[in-house]
């Protein structure tokens, strides 16, 4: 291997193809959709938006879709349809962004964190057991970083506790687990489809469910122009339409929608040419020491859907203890200028989960409505904490191009086979890896 560019040796990175790289694909019919809503000045009707929620509902294989501002408000909302409710408890990984699981403090309940599973970044269903109480109402399953959760473990553990199983999709939207189409799965499901997204129209979000009530208690939250006789057949609704209980107004942007509509006829396509690339550059990583794939092996039925913020896992044992923050530096004088270490922070970690008052409750808002101190929970989630110093970011391909894509996968190889010079001058890595939300900079747009 040559010289590392570290040390001043060539680039193995000497192309660098924005294009490769730009998310979502926009052509000329987007810009002609969203023309046609300016024009007919249709920004806040539901028109569009139903169009979208229909043909949305159909390709996830699912009776109902409903669409919403965020993904944030579409998970508040699948909440509230699976009967989350004052003093109830939801389970929550840690390890993913905030809105998976935040909300649930303004229903009144609260969140009990459980662990991810180092290899697949997924809830571990073996600490979900642990943590159901005689107050959990629903448990929140992220697909994270695209990949899928262990469903069949999952909802065995939430049928025989009778429990509501509530899918984030936002970094999964098109995936598939053994077969079956992410969020389609659990009772409920919301996603994010803002732009920083796999599925990418704007802003927006999307709540799908084949559960008629869920759907109907969900609408009654936000979706005021909808809560009304003609649509809610739910005898403990019905009497109530007219006005959104939760005092919310959650409904879609229809320049998003018109964006989705579009968006929606080619996502499939174009996930499929990512995760033939993404599949591509792991191919030629197969057995390179210190570094494995985070994905999954298609044969099972699987999928990485759009491989959202790609990742890979770090075996520091591997290369002699080289920290990952070392590695990442020696990758990015490669070339690959957007590499770094670790992912989204443990959420339990932060004060809003421990001793923030956010509503005047004269207690942390975290247990104002419980019995018990839920927040010793907390203790056994030493493994999710370490996680940032064990994963990296990659490129993330939007394009199969062969010759750029052996260029990236040269980088890591070169500093993987590279890595005894690094041991020298090494740090280490910080104490704590990982931010809150994912930086533009993370991932090269
Ligand atoms: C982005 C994201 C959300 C929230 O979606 P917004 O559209 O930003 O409100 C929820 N959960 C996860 C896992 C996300 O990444």
């Amino acid at each position: 291997m040559s010289e590392l560019a570290l040390f001043g040796g060539k680039k193995a990175i000497d192309r660098i193809d924005e294009e490769l790289f730009k998310w979502p694909i926009i052509t000329d019919e987007d810009r002609a959709a969203v023309m046609e809503v300016l024009e007919k000045r249709a920004m806040s009707g539901v028109d569009i938006t139903r169009k979208f929620e229909e043909e949305f509902a159909k390709w996830n294989g699912t009776k109902f879709a409903l669409g919403f501002n965020n993904g944030t408000a579409s998970l508040l909302a699948a909440m509230y349809g699976a009967g989350v409710g004052h003093g109830d408890e939801i389970i929550a990984p840690t390890i993913t962004y905030w809105a998976s699981c935040t909300q649930a403090l303004s229903l009144g309940a609260t969140v009990v964190f459980a662990n991810v599973h180092p290899k697949t970044l997924c809830i571990d269903p073996e600490d979900i057991k642990r943590k159901i109480t005689s107050r959990t109402k629903a448990i929140v399953v992220v697909h994270y970083l695209a990949h899928p959760c262990d469903m069949d473990e999952i909802m065995a553990i939430a049928n025989e506790h009778g429990i509501k199983v509530i899918e984030d999709v936002s970094h999964a939207q098109g995936g598939l687990y053994k077969g079956k189409k992410l969020g389609s799965i659990g009772h409920v499901a919301g996603m994010s489809l803002m732009t920083g997204k796999s599925f990418a129209i704007g802003e927006g979000g999307m709540l799908v469910t084949n559960d008629r009530d869920i759907y109907e208690r969900a609408i009654s939250l936000g979706s005021y122009e909808r809560f009304n006789e003609n649509e809610i057949k739910n005898e403990e609704l019905r009497p109530y339409v007219g006005l959104p209980f939760g005092g919310y107004k959650f409904r879609m942007h229809q320049m998003s929608s018109a964006v989705g509509r579009v968006q929606l006829k080619y996502y499939d396509e174009r996930c499929n040419e990512i995760r033939k690339a993404m599949n591509y550059f792991w191919d030629l990583l197969e057995g390179v020491p210190g570094i494995r794939p985070l994905r999954v092996d298609e044969k099972s039925g699987s999928t990485m859907a759009g491989f959202y913020a790609a990742h890979g896992r770090y075996i520091k044992e591997e290369l002699g203890g080289l920290s990952i923050t070392r590695f990442c530096e020696a990758v990015r004088a490669e070339g690959y200028e957007e590499c770094a270490p670790g992912c989204n922070a443990p959420l339990h970690t932060h004060p809003l989960f421990s001793v923030v008052d956010v509503y005047g409750e004269g207690k942390p808002s975290r247990i104002a409505n419980s019995e018990d101190d839920i927040r010793r929970f907390d203790e056994n989630l030493t493994e999710s904490v370490d996680l940032g110093s064990t994963i990296f970011w990659i490129p993330w391909f939007k394009k199969f191009d062969k010759d750029v894509i052996e260029q990236y996968a040269n980088a890591f190889k070169k500093v993987a086979y590279g890595y005894k010079e690094l041991l020298e001058g090494d740090e280490g890595d910080t104490e704590r890896i990982g931010g809150w939300f994912f930086f533009k900079s993370a991932h090269k747009k």
